[in-house]
């Protein structure tokens, strides 16, 4: 269970800038990634069945209706954070989004580059959380041959003993010269970290609050 919220606006629909069809543009975010998730319309009756649900509810355009996202294909979006932008003329929600939010079956409806600057600014959080996703996924399903595996197998103590060993390696690196050494060593001391957070049952999300809140 996801929790479902109402909520209460600050702002009323009149004060709203609306356009010629008495309409307000929606962007929508993933609350915890902000990644964009889709675009969409709200009415009047949209903007306050979406406050009194706590599910993110539109007026579709092409069927002319009031459309509640999810209802057919049970991809809901249960409503974190709404707020209005400087004119008051378009809505950006945060959402937990139940499986696509796109009717194609991808995540984001903006799966299409038009334009792309060819080199690559991934944020670096993603990278760990992809790293950690593939790690959870080796404990519960083991793979032949796998490190991973052979240190979950092996338990805790051989994890605790290469924690202590690639920390022990990083103070090493880090009197070397050679910079690219210190590189490697703190990779692999986090891939070990990260083990260990899942043999402990530990999440980045877990680490990060409490980072953030110190
Ligand atoms: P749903 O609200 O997810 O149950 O989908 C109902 C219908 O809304 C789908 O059959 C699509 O026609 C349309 N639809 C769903 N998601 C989107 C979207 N992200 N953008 C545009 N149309 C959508
Ligand atoms: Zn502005
Ligand atoms: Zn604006
Ligand atoms: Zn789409």
């Amino acid at each position: 269970g996801i929790p479902v919220n109402t909520f209460e606006s600050s702002m009323r629909w009149a004060e709203f800038k609306t356009n010629e069809n008495g309409l307000v543009p929606v962007v929508v975010q993933d609350y915890k990634t902000m990644e964009v998730l889709m675009a969409a319309y709200m009415n009047r009756e949209a903007f306050e069945n979406t406050i009194r649900t706590g599910k993110m509810t539109y007026w579709s355009r092409s069927r002319n209706e009031l459309w509640v996202k999810g209802l057919t294909s049970g991809h809901f979006q249960y409503v974190r954070q709404l707020s209005i932008d400087c004119d008051n003329d378009t809505i950006l929600a945060k959402v937990v989004q139940i499986g696509a939010a796109c009717h194609t079956g991808n995540k984001s409806c903006f799966y299409r580059d038009l334009v792309k600057k060819d080199y690559d600014e991934t944020n670096p959080m993603t990278v760990f959380e992809n790293v950690f996703s593939v790690i959870l996924d080796r404990k519960e399903h083991p793979k032949e041959g796998s490190y991973t595996n052979y240190l979950f197998d092996k338990g805790i103590d051989k994890i605790l003993k290469k924690v202590g060993e690639e920390a022990t390696e990083i103070v090493i690196a880090a009197k070397n010269p050679n910079p690219e050494e210190i590189k490697y060593e703190i990779s692999d001391f986090l891939y070990h970290v990260m083990v260990l957070m899942a043999e402990k049952g530990v999440t980045w999300e877990d680490i990060t609050k409490e980072l953030a809140q110190r």
